[in-house]
C-alpha cells in the first residue's frame, strides 16, 4: 500500500555559511569558478542527507545552487539584461534590485538540468524540482521590451516548458511552479495565469505542482500579512479555476496563518501539499502541532491526497531551525499515519 502523508518542503533550504551569507535572500556566493561549482554540489549533498535523515519522503535540492528562486532562472535566458539591474516593487510589497527584459526572451541552454542529474544520482527517493511560475517571474523584473505582462508570461512559460521537459528526462518526479504572485493578482490568475501554467507544463508526463503562498518569512511579508484581515480568503478566488486545470498538486500555506482550511474543499481531485510548518518564525513546531494541521486538513480532503509540507521555502532561516522543522514535519505526519492505521 502506498504510504500516506508523504512529506516534502516547499523548496529552498538554508545554505551553509561557507557557500553564501546565511539568513539572507539574494545572498552573494562566497566561492568562485570551479570551487563554487564543487561547493554547490557539496551543499546539495548535505541538504539531501539532512532531508533524508529527518525522514522527508519527497526530497529536493534545497535550491542550493541558485541565488534566488526567480532571478536565477531569468538570468539564464537571453533577452535579459542582468548587468543593469533596476529596483522594482515586488508583489506591491518590497523593493528589490532585479534584471530587465531588453529583447525577445528565449532559453538557449539548460539552467538546472545538470543539478537535477546530480541530485538524481545521489538518491532513490522521489525528487521534486521547483521552478518559478510565469506570473511570479513577470513580477520580479522590469520589462522595457514586451510591456505586456500576459505576453511576457507566455514567453516565459515556453522557456519553462523546455526546462521542465529536460528535468523530467533527468529523472525528476514532480515539477513544481512557484506562484506566490497568485495570491496577489487574483484577477490575472483567472484571466491568464493558469493558462500560462498550462503552457509551462504542456507535454509533461511527470506530476506537476503549483506552490501558492504568502511569501518567505521576511519582514515585508509579515508586515503585509498584518493588513490582510481576520481571514485570508485569497485562495478562494483562484482555487476553482486551478481545480479545473491539469495541474496535479497544489501547495499552500496553512499552519499559523489565517487561511480557513475549508478552502481545501475547492480542490476536489487534486493532491494537496498542506503547509504544516511556519517559515516566518524560529519557533520549531512540535510533531503534535504538525499532526493537528494534518487532522484539520483531513476534514476537507481525503487522506490519500494530503502531502504535509512547509508553508514556503526555509532559505532565510538558520540551519538549526530548518533542520528541527524538517524533523517535526516528518514526525507529525507519522503520528497521523499511525492513528489512521490503528
Ligand atoms: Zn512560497
Amino acid at each position: 500500500m502506498k504510504k500516506l502523508f508523504p512529506t516534502s518542503t516547499a523548496g529552498s533550504l538554508p545554505k551553509p555559511s561557507w557557500l553564501a551569507e546565511p539568513e539572507t535572500l539574494w545572498s552573494p556566493w562566497k566561492l568562485e569558478g570551479a570551487e563554487l561549482t564543487l561547493g554547490k554540489q557539496d551543499a546539495l549533498r548535505i541538504t539531501l542527507k539532512e532531508q533524508e535523515h529527518a525522514g522527508v519522503d519527497i526530497v529536493s535540492d534545497g535550491e542550493q545552487t541558485r541565488q534566488h528562486f526567480v532571478t536565477t532562472f531569468i538570468e539564464n535566458l537571453s533577452g535579459v539584461d542582468f548587468e543593469n539591474k533596476k529596483t522594482v516593487r515586488i508583489r506591491n510589497r518590497y523593493d528589490a534590485s532585479v534584471p530587465g527584459i531588453v529583447g525577445p526572451v528565449s532559453r538557449q541552454k539548460p539552467v538546472f538540468v545538470d543539478d537535477a542529474k546530480f541530485l538524481r544520482a545521489q538518491t532513490n527517493q522521489p525528487i521534486k524540482w521547483a521552478l518559478p511560475g510565469p506570473m511570479t517571474m513577470v513580477d520580479t523584473l522590469y520589462d522595457d521590451y514586451y510591456q505586456d505582462r500576459k505576453k511576457l508570461a507566455f514567453e516565459f512559460a515556453k522557456a519553462l516548458n523546455q526546462e521542465a521537459k529536460e528535468l523530467e528526462a533527468a529523472g525528476v518526479n514532480i515539477i513544481q511552479f512557484d506562484e506566490p504572485a497568485f495570491n496577489v493578482f487574483l484577477d490575472d490568475v483567472n484571466e491568464w495565469g493558469i493558462e500560462a501554467l498550462e503552457i509551462a507544463k504542456a507535454g509533461l508526463t511527470c506530476e506537476t505542482a503549483v506552490h501558492i503562498c504568502y511569501g518567505y518569512g521576511i519582514k515585508a511579508n509579515t508586515d503585509w500579512k498584518k493588513t490582510l484581515g481576520e481571514e485570508w480568503r485569497h485562495y478562494e478566488k483562484t482555487f476553482p479555476a486551478i481545480q479545473k486545470s491539469s495541474i496535479d498538486i497544489v501547495s499552500l500555506e496553512c499552519h499559523n496563518g489565517r487561511v480557513p482550511l475549508e478552502v481545501l474543499s475547492l480542490l476536489k481531485g487534486k493532491k494537496i501539499m498542506v503547509g504544516a510548518i511556519d517559515v516566518a518564525t524560529d519557533t520549531i513546531e512540535t510533531p503534535e502541532e504538525v499532526a493537528a494541521t494534518i487532522r484539520e486538513a483531513l476534514k476537507y480532503a481525503d487522506a490519500d491526497k494530503i502531502y504535509p509540507c512547509t508553508n514556503c521555502g526555509m532559505a532565510p532561516l538558520s540551519r538549526d531551525v530548518a533542520r528541527g522543522k524538517l524533523h517535526a514535519l516528518a514526525a507529525g505526519a507519522e503520528i497521523v499515519r499511525k492513528e489512521l492505521s490503528a
